[in-house]
C-alpha cells in the first residue's frame, strides 16, 4: 500500500514537472517572438510554421503585427531605406490608396512650420522630401498611426524616424535633436515622436519629412497640403505618374556627371563629414579601385576632412 503511494506521488510530481516545463517552453517561446520585433531583420515568411502550429497563431499574431505586412517582404530595423519596388510593374493603372482606416487617428501635420525646401533636384542632389523649419527643440509628430520601424542615428539623416504604415506607405522625420520612441513602438498621428534639431548633414534646425512607398520616395506635396496642414484627400493614387521624377533624377544625375568630366583640369574631390571612398566613387561614376590607384591609397585608407582626392 505504501509503495502504490509513493508511486502515486512520483507520478503526480513527474506530472507537475512536465506541466512547469511546458509553461516555461511556451514563455520562451513568446518572448523569443516578442524579441523578434525588434530584431535587426526578420523574414516575414512565417505563414507555414504558423499554420503548423495553430496554437500559436493567436498569440504571435498579437505579438508581431507588422503594419503593411502583405506589401514589404521583411520588417528591417536596421537599414533605413527599404528595396525600391519596380515602377513597371505599376502598369498605367492607378492604385489607390486610403491614407488613413476609418477609427485611426486620421492626419496629424508633423510640425507646423513654413517650407524651406520642395522635393524635387536641389543642387547637384535629389531631394527626397520637404524641409520644415522649426526649432531645435520643437516637438515634431507622428503623421498617421504606425509602428516604429528605424529609430537611430544616421550621417546624412541625423537622428531619424522611420514610420510603416498600415497602407504600405512609411514617413521619415530627420535631423532630430531627440528620438522619443523605440524601434517596434507603435503610435498615433499626432504623439510627439521626437524633438526637431539640426543632426547629420543640415545646416540649421528643420525637419526633413519624407514620404515613400515601398522605397520609392513620394512628393509628400502631393499628398498634403503645406499651407493648411492637411491632408489634399483621403485617398491618393498611386500610379506611373507619380514616379516620372525618377527617370528626371536620374537624367539630371548623369548630366552633372557629365558636365564635370568636361570641366578642364584634374578633377578633384574634396573630402567631407561622412564621406567614404566608396561614396566617392559612386558619385563621380567611377571605383574604389581606380580611386585608389591614382591617389597612391588603399582602400582601408582613412580620409581626412579636406583631404583632396582626384577623381
Ligand atoms: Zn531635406
Amino acid at each position: 500500500m505504501k509503495r502504490t503511494f509513493s508511486i502515486l506521488l512520483l507520478f503526480t510530481l513527474l506530472r507537475i514537472a512536465l506541466a512547469a516545463n511546458t509553461d516555461y517552453h511556451f514563455i520562451s517561446t513568446v518572448y523569443s517572438q516578442d524579441t523578434s520585433i525588434v530584431a535587426d531583420t526578420i523574414p516575414f515568411v512565417m505563414e507555414d510554421e504558423e499554420d503548423e502550429e495553430g496554437e500559436m497563431d493567436a498569440v504571435s499574431d498579437s505579438l508581431v503585427y507588422l503594419p503593411s505586412s502583405d506589401l514589404y517582404s521583411s520588417w528591417d530595423t536596421a537599414h533605413i531605406h527599404t528595396p525600391k519596388f519596380d515602377i513597371a510593374s505599376l502598369k498605367d493603372d492607378e492604385k489607390e490608396l486610403l491614407l488613413f482606416a476609418e477609427g485611426s487617428c486620421g492626419y496629424y501635420h508633423p510640425f507646423n512650420g513654413k517650407v524651406t525646401s520642395a522635393f524635387g533636384p536641389r543642387r547637384k542632389r535629389y531631394h527626397y522630401g520637404v524641409d520644415i523649419d522649426l526649432e531645435t527643440g520643437d516637438g515634431v509628430s507622428a503623421a498617421f498611426d504606425g509602428k516604429v520601424r528605424i529609430a537611430k542615428k544616421s550621417k546624412s539623416y541625423g537622428n531619424v524616424i522611420v514610420i510603416r504604415h498600415n497602407n504600405g506607405l512609411e514617413t521619415y522625420y530627420a535631423h532630430l535633436s531627440k528620438i522619443s520612441v523605440e524601434i517596434g513602438q507603435d503610435v498615433f498621428a499626432g504623439d510627439i515622436i521626437g524633438l526637431g534639431g539640426n543632426t547629420g548633414r543640415s545646416r540649421g534646425s528643420h525637419l526633413h519629412f519624407e514620404v515613400r512607398y515601398l522605397g520609392q520616395p513620394i512628393d509628400p506635396s502631393e499628398i498634403i497640403s503645406f499651407d493648411n496642414q492637411q491632408l489634399l484627400s483621403e485617398t491618393y493614387c498611386l500610379s506611373k505618374k507619380t514616379f516620372d521624377y525618377v527617370a528626371a533624377a536620374k537624367k539630371a544625375a548623369a548630366k552633372n556627371i557629365a558636365s564635370s568630366k568636361n570641366k578642364k583640369g584634374a578633377r578633384v574631390h574634396v573630402v567631407r563629414k561622412g564621406d567614404t571612398l566608396s561614396a566617392i566613387a559612386r558619385k563621380y561614376g567611377t571605383t574604389t579601385k581606380v580611386l585608389c590607384k591614382k591617389n597612391g591609397i588603399k582602400s582601408t585608407s582613412i580620409l581626412r576632412l579636406g583631404q583632396k582626392i582626384k577623381i
